[in-house]
């Protein structure tokens, strides 16, 4: 009779899923702070910044203990950052949305993977200007070796391989090339974009972090997904810059955050980028 009353085993996954989000978003904001200053993220413990006091595992439950402490240390009392419980609840609704999205697959834990990597660039390059290389080329590793495992389905390399190859490669070796391309050609447009910059205006306008991402995120996207992100990017990087800069009378000197912008673009196309890349296929007769 209670069976009935037992929850599905779906709703089961998902929730431990959003959980299992919230960790490794704890995870990813000693990430965010230490990495831009060259730290480890293993040790020591997080201490709080201004007094120094370890903070002890019941004061580090994800978002709950910064609600329960008022956004306060325990013993000082010093007003600690809400981008903590905002990472740690943004990689809960991600690691959750990838699973509704994609279901009980390897696309959930190679998606998953991605978001957790693109919340920490999108908070170090925000606040620091920094892309760390740590980030870039774990993601790297992540994207290639994931690749032998998920169906390919950019299409550019069975594209090539079919006017190659008179027998079909098999499919991890499709998924694998296609993650190279993409990382080929999202690291090489984002390196001609800031030769171009640098020609026009005498002065750098990326730094090589943004290539290193780019090269990263294309061995995750696919050759398509990572000409719309780059698009994409560029836009959102534009349109938000503008306000961004006049609101707050900055001047065109300020430096953007261009890889924030990428990798908020980057999960854009994750999740809703799909039928713009039918749209885009349709248009030009791809395939
Ligand atoms: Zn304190």
């Amino acid at each position: 009779m209670w069976q009935s009353q037992k929850m599905l085993p779906e709703q089961m996954i998902a929730i431990f899923v959003f959980l299992f989000g919230l960790i490794i978003g704890s995870f990813l904001n000693v990430c965010i702070s230490r990495l831009p200053a060259g730290k480890s993220v293993v040790r020591p413990r997080s201490r709080c910044p201004k007094c120094g006091k370890e903070i002890r595992a019941y004061d580090n439950i994800p978002v709950l203990s910064y609600l329960f402490l008022g956004g306060k240390c325990r013993s000082c009392k010093v007003r600690i950052s809400p981008v903590y419980p905002v990472v740690e609840l943004l990689t809960g609704l991600l690691f959750l949305a990838c699973y509704m999205v994609f279901g009980n697959s390897v696309l959930t834990v190679k998606w998953a993977a991605f978001s957790a990597v693109l919340v920490v660039l999108i908070f170090t390059d925000w606040r620091e200007r920094i892309l760390p290389d740590a980030v870039n080329f774990t993601g790297l590793g992540i994207a290639l070796a994931i690749s032998f495992f998920v169906r390919p389905d950019d299409g550019t390399a069975a594209w090539l391989a079919n006017r190659m190859f008179d027998f079909p490669p098999p499919a991890p070796v499709i998924s694998f090339a296609d993650a190279v391309i993409g990382a080929a050609v999202g690291g090489g447009l984002l390196w001609l974009v800031g030769e171009a910059y640098f020609r026009l205006r005498g002065r750098e306008g990326m730094g090589f972090g943004d290539v290193k991402m780019m090269l990263m995120a294309g061995a995750f996207l696919g050759l398509r997904r990572t000409i719309l992100t780059i698009l994409a990017g560029s836009l959102l990087g534009a349109f938000l810059g503008a306000i961004f800069i006049i609101a707050s009378r900055k001047g065109s000197n300020y430096e953007l955050p261009f890889g924030t912008f990428l990798g908020a673009a980057a999960l854009l196309v994750v999740f809703f980028g799909t039928p713009v890349v039918i749209w885009y296929q349709s248009l030009f007769m791809i395939r």
